[in-house]
């Protein structure tokens, strides 16, 4: 199957006029900008934010650069990786004509940006295992596919997907396989950032939301080759991403020692607290894990649900979710707080 981008951007995309902002056109030394309607006396606050923001973040994308691997051109930053998300459906999927292709249960976006958007979702369920369904897959593909998301690890069910399957999309969709790796810190298996080269049709989201912990920050990365990334840029709100984010964002950048040491508690975290629930008779599956939080199977997931909220104590309630009968899904907290949910249900079973 040949990947030929042309033929999958939506006509009106390739031939828009892109957003000419007042830095666009200017790029040497300059002391005075009187260019863009700012406001040139300062802003009400400690910091100045009366400058528009670069457009295409830069500084922060060489950063990124040299934690990821990747050439700045080969990154598209985003408030959020829903950004990312919404933005490739306006891209590549004509309404009312194109279909993208999901595996359930899987992270709701997907399925929200391709509605607002007109964009038909053909659902080919996870296995019993929570893995691709390959056969089913090839069956669902069509002319008009534009879009193949796999979330791995997954959100809800925690698990990674196998890279085995993943490479089989790979070499033979011709539309754009986007893996969403917001999990990816704490997964065993290791980022498709690395194949990147080899493969045009695939784009990589990952996000500042999770391991980083600046998910109130909004930074979110798509990595793809640059052509793709060019039209992603094309299409953004010209300052998608603010001042104090891109500056934040580079001074966390350079902390990754902490982000490391959570990312290592969390597992820990995880194993403990997997252990304790199954411990309890009110538990009767805990899902292995890729992710920062469990998928777990319980006896009565809804009654649970309220129980815990009634105290205090919010999970996310799976449990009428395809192939997630009875599940919470819930995040590994702190020790302490992982100590309140166990107390918690301890007490709901007496
Ligand atoms: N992908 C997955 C799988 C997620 O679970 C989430 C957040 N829940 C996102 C993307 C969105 O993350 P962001 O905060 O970067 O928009």
């Amino acid at each position: 199957m040949e990947f030929n981008l042309d033929t999958l951007v939506r006509e009106n995309i390739k031939k828009m006029t892109p957003y000419s902002s007042a830095r666009h056109e200017f790029s040497g030394a300059a002391t005075v900008f009187l260019d863009a309607n700012e406001n040139a006396f300062g802003s009400p606050l400690p910091v100045n934010y009366n400058r528009y923001p670069d457009p295409l973040q830069w500084p922060l994308k060489e950063k990124i650069s040299q934690i990821k691997g990747v050439p700045p051109s080969n990154i598209f930053l985003g408030n959020g990786s829903d950004e990312a998300i919404d933005l490739l459906f306006r891209i590549f999927c004509e309404p009312g004509q194109d279909n993208v292709i999901i595996f359930p249960p899987t992270y709701g976006m997907y399925e929200v940006c391709a509605e607002i958007n007109n964009v038909a979702v053909k659902k080919v369920p996870l296995t019993r295992d929570y893995q691709l369904d390959l056969e089913a897959t090839e069956a669902a593909v069509d002319a008009n596919t534009k879009l193949i998301f796999v979330c791995s690890p997954n959100n809800p069910t925690g698990n990674s997907i196998e890279r085995g399957a993943i490479e089989v999309l790979l070499n033979n969709f011709a539309g754009l396989v986007v893996i969403d790796e917001a999990y990816i810190n704490y997964a065993r298996q290791k980022t498709f950032i690395t194949e990147l080269t080899e493969y045009p049709n695939l784009v990589i989201l990952q996000t500042l939301s999770k391991a980083w912990g600046l998910a109130g920050l909004r930074l979110g990365m798509a990595f793809a080759g640059q052509p793709v990334i060019d039209y992603m840029n094309q299409v953004k709100y010209p300052y998608n991403i603010n001042t104090a984010t891109q500056q934040l964002a580079l001074e966390a950048l350079s902390n990754i020692s902490s982000v490391n040491n959570w990312t290592k508690t969390t597992v820990v975290q995880k194993d403990n607290l997997s252990e304790a629930l199954l411990a309890l008779p009110v538990t009767e599956k805990v899902y292995p894990s890729d992710a920062n939080f469990i998928l777990v199977k319980m006896t009565d997931a809804r009654r649970i649900y309220e129980y815990l909220a009634g105290r205090g104590i919010i999970v996310r309630d799976r449990s009428k979710v395809m192939l997630c009968d009875d599940c919470l899904r819930i995040t590994i907290g702190t020790p302490e707080e992982n100590n309140q949910l166990l107390e918690a249900l301890k007490k709901y079973m007496a």
